[in-house]
């Protein structure tokens, strides 16, 4: 997989890390987190069986990818200036709600501008 991704003009270097070895994931209990600062991407290390369980490869797969989805809609939105709007989560400021929907809505919406080839 590619370990960088380019958001609005910010290089975000992507993370895998092991829940025994970043605070971040294990105290927070998140399977990732996008960090604005370094600028950085974490995604758990879904391997770990003790901390993540998953019925087969598929699974596991569809899961790595929607945490991804998920942690980049963080990085578009701390790079286009809505960093702490909220005070939903402390360290992040952005509504969890939305930052879902738009992760799971996105593909949808890109196929249908593209469609009426208004992408
Ligand atoms: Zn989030």
């Amino acid at each position: 997989m590619r370990q960088t991704a380019m958001i609005l003009g910010t290089e975000y270097r992507i993370e895998i890390h092991k829940w025994s070895e970043d605070k971040e994931l294990s105290q927070n209990s998140w399977a990732g987190y996008c960090c604005s600062n370094f600028p950085l991407i974490v995604i758990a290390d879904l391997d770990d069986e003790e901390h993540f369980w998953f019925s087969n490869e598929e699974e596991k797969d569809a899961y790595f990818k929607g945490c991804l989805r998920h942690e980049i809609i963080h990085a578009f939105l701390n790079e286009s200036g809505l960093k702490d709007n909220f005070e939903h989560v402390n360290r992040m400021g952005h509504e969890e709600t939305m930052v879902d929907w738009i992760a799971v809505q996105f593909p949808k919406i890109a196929a249908v501008y593209k469609e009426l080839g208004i992408l």
